[in-house]
């Protein structure tokens, strides 16, 4: 079986430092892409270094919320831009707002305004976006609306949000990437219950941490075909047809079809 991972941090040095190996690893289990997210520039960079030694792993651009404390200087803005158009296409990510993690107000015009610019790039080069939106659903619904993306660019990361939102985006038709934590009994299921199969993608956060079955688990793309058996569980269909219509839905996202 050939599987995806939407949304996992391989600049994060737990997975850079040893990528021969997980990757040796990943591939022998049926991986077919990693989406690598990055959280802030030189993350960024090694995203980029590790799409030239692997064609499985599709670089991710970006800062993350958590990292949005301070206003983008002219220069880091020109930096990004250039980092993306020199190696187009990539994906916008991991980016977004956060409201829930992240409690001092006084960051939130910084991510807002982090979040717009990464959005303008996205915009301005037709690239696939893999959002992050904990405690801030409904005002990334707003914002999405004033940018010229289209719905099937756009990827809503391990949503746990309000259920009208939820319904909001099923209805404006966004992917939504499944992650581990399903397999723990989280609030997450729902995003599972309720979009369709063919809104649906496949991720690990990696190495967020899992407690599945009372035992801590790493997250990485190993866990990947877990989740698709629970998929075929929540949907009664057989894992064939499941990771075809995955493989496809990926191929969607990225404009590669
Ligand atoms: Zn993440």
């Amino acid at each position: 079986m050939e599987f995806h991972d939407a949304h996992c941090h391989l600049p994060d040095n737990y997975f850079y430092r040893e990528i021969e190996r997980f990757m040796q690893e990943w591939k022998k289990s049926g991986l077919e892409y990693v989406i690598s997210v990055s959280s802030n520039f030189s993350e960024s960079l090694r995203s980029i270094e590790l799409h030239k030694k692997y064609a499985e792993i599709i670089p991710g651009i970006g800062i993350h919320p958590w990292k949005a404390k301070k206003s983008l200087t002219d220069e880091q803005k020109n930096k990004f831009n250039q980092l993306v158009e020199e190696n187009l296409p990539v994906v916008i990510g991991e980016f977004g707002l956060d409201h829930h993690f992240i409690k001092k107000e006084e960051y939130y015009s910084h991510q807002d305004e982090t979040f717009r610019f990464f959005l303008s790039l996205a915009e301005k080069y037709n690239l696939p976006i893999n959002i992050h939106l904990k405690g801030a659903e409904r005002l990334v619904a707003e914002i999405l609306e004033t940018y010229n993306i289209p719905s099937h660019n756009i990827l809503i990361h391990w949503y746990s949000g309000p259920e009208n939102i939820l319904k909001k985006f099923i209805e404006r038709d966004y992917f939504f990437s499944i992650n581990p934590s399903i397999l723990g009994g989280s609030k997450h299921i729902i995003v599972l219950t309720q979009a369709e199969l063919n809104q649906i993608l496949t991720e690990s956060d990696g190495n967020v941490k899992y407690t599945i079955d009372k035992e801590r688990i790493v997250g990485s793309p190993a866990l990947i075909p877990r989740i698709i058996e629970r998929i075929c569980e929540e949907k009664e269909k057989d894992v064939l047809e499941i990771s075809n219509i995955l493989h496809s839905n990926l191929r969607t996202y990225l404009n590669l079809d």
